[in-house]
């Protein structure tokens, strides 16, 4: 996929002075609830109205989706409000019924995106129309996957692109729903910067108290726009219920939210953002020869071991190592969190530069 195609433009072309905001129920329930919720989000800085139409419930026998009657009630809901329209869809045959209903943007959503069968589908039944479609990551943390679905799409010819960030699942139990795994949307980013790209906090959290924090930490990274669930009546919501806020909630959020600045011409800015650029690049050189010169050590034990045929892993001694690590680390502000996965890291590196000592 080409990265110097704009595949912005379509959100340039709302001419929008904030982030972009796709903020609507998670499942279409009612007539009165479509045309309800869509009233309330009618002058806010809400463009798009989403709603669940069909809906991927990994086990069977919950709530499913209304089916193609909602798309009539978002219909009812666009002619009403002048909001623009959003839904997700899976195979072929949701694709001609969003397009037979005027759907304005279609989504993939995480459980399709992993699977590229289903995707080429999607992406066949799209060709020739000039749909705009946002792909959500995969439910697993897979860059390649999920870039997988996107150029898929491009490929037939779709230019209107874009990623929704919704976070990744894990078997542990975490704070998150689904953890954002952020570099992994910064990755995405890098690579193709003219890719816009969505934050859903509402998955990421499964938690309304968690929104605004969530969104904040996709506007600080620069994030194009956001897709937040919106319930006039979110605790007795048919899916989804504790992570749904209400439209009052929403503009309670959007005060709130800080939008950052690209840059800015304001005197001095620039010359002290350049001073610290150059030390952090400094300090980042020093921590790779600190690196290197601790897989040096690594390779001499790696060999002193070989002449003893003693064991590269000693767990004793790692765990010691990790605890002093874990209590540095809080000396110096770092997160457990961080400590854990740089030093686990750092761990296998060096076992990698021992045992090339050993053979
Ligand atoms: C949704 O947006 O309601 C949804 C099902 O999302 P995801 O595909 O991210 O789970
Ligand atoms: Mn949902």
């Amino acid at each position: 996929m080409e990265n110097t195609i704009n595949f912005k433009g379509w959100v340039d072309a709302f001419e929008l002075t904030h982030p972009m905001v796709i903020a609507g129920p998670c499942s279409a329930e009612t007539e009165d609830q479509v045309i309800q919720i869509a009233q309330q989000l009618k002058d806010s800085d809400v463009s798009v109205f989403r709603a669940g139409i069909w809906k991927p419930r990994t086990r069977p026998g919950g709530f499913e989706g209304v089916g193609a009657i909602g798309l009539k009630w978002m219909q009812k809901a666009k002619a009403e409000t002048g909001l623009l329209l959003a839904t997700e869809v899976a195979n072929a045959a949701h694709v001609k019924l969003a397009i037979e209903h005027d759907i304005d943007i279609l989504w993939i959503g995480a459980r399709t995106t992993v699977n590229p069968f289903a995707v080429q589908e999607i992406a066949d039944a799209l060709k020739g129309s000039d749909k705009i479609v946002l792909v959500k990551n995969p439910v697993n943390p897979d860059l390649g996957l999920w870039i997988g679905a996107i150029e898929r799409l491009y490929n037939a010819g779709i230019t209107k692109l874009g990623a929704i960030h919704r976070g990744f699942s894990t078997y542990e139990k975490t704070i998150y729903r689904n953890i954002p795994e952020w570099q992994i949307a910064i990755e995405l980013q890098s690579r193709y910067p003219k890719l816009p790209i969505f934050c859903d906090p509402s998955h990421i959290t499964g938690n309304r108290e968690m929104i605004l924090e969530v969104s904040q930490q996709a506007l600080d990274l620069n994030y194009n726009g956001l897709m937040i669930e919106t319930h006039t009546d979110p605790e007795n919501a048919w899916s989804d219920a504790a992570q749904q806020v209400t439209p009052t909630k929403l503009k309670e959020i959007f005060k709130d939210l800080r939008i950052r600045k690209l840059t800015t011409d304001a005197d001095g800015y620039n010359e002290e953002m350049q001073k610290l650029r150059r030390d952090i690049d400094f300090t980042d050189g020093k921590l790779f020869d600190l690196l290197g010169n601790r897989m040096q050590i690594a390779e001499k034990m790696g060999a002193l071991k070989k002449e003893e045929n003693i064991a590269i892993l000693q767990s004793q001694r790692w765990n010691e190592v990790f605890k002093k690590m874990l209590e540095m680390g809080e000396a110096r502000g770092l997160t457990q969190d961080f400590v854990e996965r740089i030093f686990k890291a750092i761990h296998q590196e060096s076992i990698t530069h021992q045992g090339k000592m050993m053979k």
